[in-house]
């Protein structure tokens, strides 16, 4: 058991929080959009959320958790959906959200801290420079940059600019190790890929520097058809229109919009798919156009709405990514999703594949994103959840027929990710956190390098076997 007494007195000054209740709260993140995870995790908790306000604090409650031997675990403001910031051993919840200062804005690109809400930065890159982040998750309003680097992977921006861990959409990392002695470390290029969608269980990320661009007063529109092939044919074409600037296209399937789209209701008929689009006001004239002649239905174009239409109506953007499972268990709480990536030239032809085999239990959602330079789309479908058992099953059959699932589902790296060990973020584990002391539990090969990938199982951290 650490000493956690004398770890209080090392970093006396900072801001500590201890109310039990507190510290549960922020021991959480959206782990129970999974039903399976939601079960697993329920009992986790931290000890203690600590909060350092400056990187020199930061440094100081690493060294002093080193000493004692105390867990940490890094959060930005909670928003991941896998249980990434969740302290399964306990110890340190270590808070970035008040290292948020926003440090420069410069022609194409920001240095902030990485506590820094995602709109708050595109609020100030816009009135200084007119300029905004490439991408953000749909939750850019309450999500950190920090914690988007280390836990998500690309959103809302993803179909002009690709994902997060693609070249050129970071820039700099400036990253702490947790060491005896904790370094500050400055990663460009290949480098990067050590600490994104590490989970932070590899360094603390301390500072960001990100690529900005123009930005424009997007305009939210959302197209219907009576076909769900129709909608995603269309969307694949929009795509790869490339005089069309846009920065979503997403599609639904029926009965999703009308059903769970409670707000935008009013614009949509029963039984309609639809596809969601963020275009540039200097390309709405040109989508208009492509959109009429591909036989689509505009059901909403916020351009041509009154004020009082518009009232209380998210954004686009907050129909998409994971906003619309969101909506979806309001309405019906037993559903929850899968991600799938629909690798390209055949994404159509999977789609429509697995559409037909698992319809009336999957309600299928798309997101049309430049991916190695292509267009194709990844999937983050709707199930109607029954059982574990079952859920498996859908995943094993979309796997089997060529879309691989991304589990979300699990809290460990390697089972959201790619099935396998990511060498060079465990090289860096082994030099940045000797002690295995950051976000225990998060990643398998640092755990158990030997476990078998092949063998279907589900990887239970032992911190956890314990408190089962
Ligand atoms: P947290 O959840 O607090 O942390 C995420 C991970 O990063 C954790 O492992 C944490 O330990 C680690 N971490 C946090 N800060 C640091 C740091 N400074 N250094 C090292 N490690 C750190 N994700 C997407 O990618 N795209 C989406 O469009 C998207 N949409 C979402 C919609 C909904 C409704 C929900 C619930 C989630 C969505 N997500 C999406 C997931 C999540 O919101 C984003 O990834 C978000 O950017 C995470 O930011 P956060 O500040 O909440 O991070």
């Amino acid at each position: 058991m650490a000493d956690l007494q004398a770890l209080r007195a090392d970093i006396e000054g900072i801001r500590i929080e201890d109310n039990e209740k507190i510290v549960q709260q922020k021991s959480r993140d959206f782990y129970w959009y999974s039903p399976v995870l939601k079960e697993r995790l329920e009992a986790v908790t931290g000890d203690l959320v600590v909060s350092p306000k400056t990187e020199a604090e930061l440094i100081r409650v690493l060294k002093a958790c080193y000493r004692h031997g105390v867990p940490v675990t890094p959060r930005g403001t909670g928003t991941g959906n896998y249980g990434q910031a969740m302290p399964l051993s306990g110890g340190v919840v270590l808070s970035l959200a008040d290292m948020n200062e926003i440090r420069e804005i410069a022609p194409g690109r920001a240095v902030v801290g990485p506590g820094v809400i995602c709109s708050d930065l595109d609020k100030a890159a816009r009135f200084e420079s007119g300029q905004e982040m490439r991408m953000h998750p749909s939750t850019a309003h309450t999500a950190t940059v920090g914690g988007f680097i280390a836990g998500g992977s690309g959103g809302v921006g993803s179909t002009r600019w690709g994902g997060l861990r693609d070249f050129g959409n970071v820039i700099r990392l400036r990253v702490v190790t947790m060491e005896e002695e904790p370094r500050a470390l400055e990663l460009t290029g290949e480098d990067l890929h050590k600490v994104t969608h590490a989970y932070g269980t590899n360094g603390i990320i301390t500072e960001v520097e990100l690529p900005l661009t123009a930005a424009y007063d997007w305009v939210d529109v959302i197209v219907a058809f009576d076909d769900f092939m129709e909608a995603a044919t269309y969307a694949n074409a929009l795509g790869r229109q490339d005089g069309i600037l846009l920065k979503l296209n997403t599609v639904v399937a029926a009965p999703a919009p009308f059903d769970y789209f409670k707000r935008h209701q009013k614009f949509l008929k029963e039984g309609e798919n639809t596809v969601i689009c963020m275009v540039a006001p200097q390309s709405l004239d040109a989508f208009l156009a492509f959109t009429r002649r591909e036989g689509g239905r505009i059901a909403f174009n916020r351009s041509e709405l009154a004020e009082e239409d518009l009232r209380g109506l998210p954004v686009a953007y907050e129909l998409a990514w994971n906003h619309t499972t969101l909506r979806g268990l309001r309405v019906d709480p037993a559903i929850t999703y899968l991600q799938v990536l629909y690798p390209f030239p055949d994404q159509l032809a999977l789609v429509s594949k697995l559409h037909e085999m698992f319809e009336g239990e999957v309600i299928d959602h798309l997101e049309f994103v430049r991916f190695d330079g292509d267009i194709t789309c990844f999937g983050l479908p709707m199930v109607r959840y029954s059982t574990e058992e079952r859920l498996d099953e859908i995943i094993e059959t979309f796997n089997r027929e060529g879309a691989p699932i991304f589990n979300p589902h699990r809290y460990t790296l390697e089972e959201g990710g790619m099935k396998q060990t990511d060498e060079i973020q465990l090289a860096f584990k082994r030099e940045a956190d000797p002690r295995g002391l950051l976000n225990p539990g998060k990643m398998i090969a640092w755990e158990n390098p030997d476990y078998d990938f092949d063998s279907g199982a589900v990887w239970l951290f032992k911190g956890l076997q314990k408190a089962g």
